[in-house]
């Protein structure tokens, strides 16, 4: 079997086995940045759906290539306010959201004929300096103008916590995303179905404390190359 395949199983295993010690499912998020259209498409075959992406252009050409495939695109990247005309077209998904300018752009560009564009919201969770996302005590603030957006459907919260920190404390930053997210439903009677964390070195400890969507690149598709379509 390729080695691709047998990694993308492996993990498929893995996310399985976690599952069980909770009662909702986890959904597997490929990230293929850097990698070629080949490996998505053999990873198709085996039945993935879900690719994340966080190159605008790169993404672009690999859509191209792969337009006869029903793939479920994923932004995941940095948004500069001029890529959201495209990303607004030819995603069905962005977990990336750090301004609510950027939301907003987003539902004045999604195209008529297209369902609402799922959205997260990216939360600085370390509240790191090097990192986009809100802060946590500026979630609530946004919210409600993001509800009466009405292109963009708020699915939950995304985060990429420092991973080279105590399990502990790992676990910690984790379990502040799960409370931010049950404390926007309580506050404006909503239900967000989507908590998206957890990267090839830090599943298994988002999985323990709620992630729903796991975005995992180096652990399916091996070490990073170049951009390459
Ligand atoms: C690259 C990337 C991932 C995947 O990271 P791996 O460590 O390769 O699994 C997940 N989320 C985002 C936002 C990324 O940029």
């Amino acid at each position: 079997m390729l080695p691709l395949l047998q990694r993308y199983f492996a993990q498929q295993a893995l996310i399985e086995d976690l599952e069980q010690t909770r009662s909702s499912p986890v959904k597997l998020l490929a990230v293929s940045k850097t990698r070629p259209a080949s490996d998505v498409a053999v990873l198709y075959c085996a039945g993935q759906r879900d690719f994340g992406e966080n190159y605008l252009q790169d993404a672009l050409k690999k859509q191209h290539v792969l337009a006869h495939l029903d793939i479920s695109w994923h932004f995941i990247g940095p948004i500069q306010s001029n890529k959201t005309r495209d990303i607004a077209c030819y995603f069905s998904w962005v977990h990336s959201v750090d301004r609510l300018k950027i939301a907003t752009r987003l539902n004045q560009q999604r195209p008529a004929y297209l369902p609402p564009l799922n959205i997260c919201l990216q939360v600085n969770v370390d509240e790191e300096e090097t990192k986009s996302g809100f802060y946590l005590d500026e979630l609530l603030d946004v919210i409600e103008p993001i509800l009466s957006l009405e292109n963009v459907r708020l699915r939950g919260l995304m985060a990429i916590p420092k991973v080279d920190k105590p399990i502990a404390e790992q676990h910690a930053s984790f379990r502040k995303m799960a409370q931010a997210k049950k404390e926007i439903e309580q506050t404006f009677d909503i239900s967000l179905d989507t908590l998206s964390m957890g990267m090839s070195g830090d599943l298994q400890v988002a999985v323990a404390e709620g992630a729903t969507m796991v975005r995992v690149g180096t652990a399916i598709f091996g070490e990073r190359l170049k951009n390459t379509v």
